[in-house]
């Protein structure tokens, strides 16, 4: 949805006493982001300065796909955050080099407009988890017929994968024999 993309506010028509939105049934977050529980919240915005300070909340849920067994899945959000906005003007490149490797709470709004629609997007961005999987003991597919474990075993033999355990358990065998060599 177009309108949303345009979803912002410029800084001018912030004012002083600060500016709250609530926003409801957001479902048109982009393409990449498949809602199911369409998103509320709030944004809270106070303009101390050339920087905006931002506070806000989301709330809904998403259809994730299982990093193990690939099978989609509902992911629930509750996302409290806060952001110090800055206009890109007021970087230098020196500046800029750090902050792209470190702060993560610092966002830039460029030509005095902010986009509640990026913050919004990026915050939900922030809030997935690293290893996506529909339940923590998620058993994956069999490498070999691809069958989905959490429904069942297959007939394929067991994949063995080299434990620390392993690889130590072998590492004794090995001393053990040593051993017996020079006893
Ligand atoms: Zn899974
Ligand atoms: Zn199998």
């Amino acid at each position: 949805m177009k309108e949303l993309e345009n979803w912002g506010v410029s800084l001018e028509d912030i004012p002083v006493e600060g500016l709250k939105i609530d926003f409801n049934e957001l479902k048109d977050l982009g393409e990449d982001l498949e809602v199911k529980q369409p998103f509320s919240g709030y944004l809270k915005l106070k303009k101390i300065g050339i920087e905006v300070k931002l506070e806000g909340f989301l709330k809904g849920s998403l259809v994730l796909t299982c990093d193990r067994c690939l099978t989609p899945f509902e992911f629930f959000i509750e996302h409290e955050f806060e952001v110090n906005l800055q206009p890109v003007s007021s970087l230098n490149f020196e500046e800029e080099k750090e902050l792209s490797e470190e702060e993560m709470d610092v966002s830039f709004y460029s030509e005095s407009w902010i986009s509640f629609y990026e913050i919004l997007r990026e915050e939900i961005f922030l809030s997935l988890p690293v290893k996506k999987l529909c339940k923590e003991d998620c058993k994956g597919l069999c490498p070999i017929c691809g069958k989905n474990l959490n429904t069942g075993s297959c007939n394929c033999k067991p994949y063995k994968k080299d434990s620390p355990f392993a690889i130590l358990k072998t590492l004794l065998k090995e001393k053990d024999k040593t051993k017996e060599k020079g006893g």
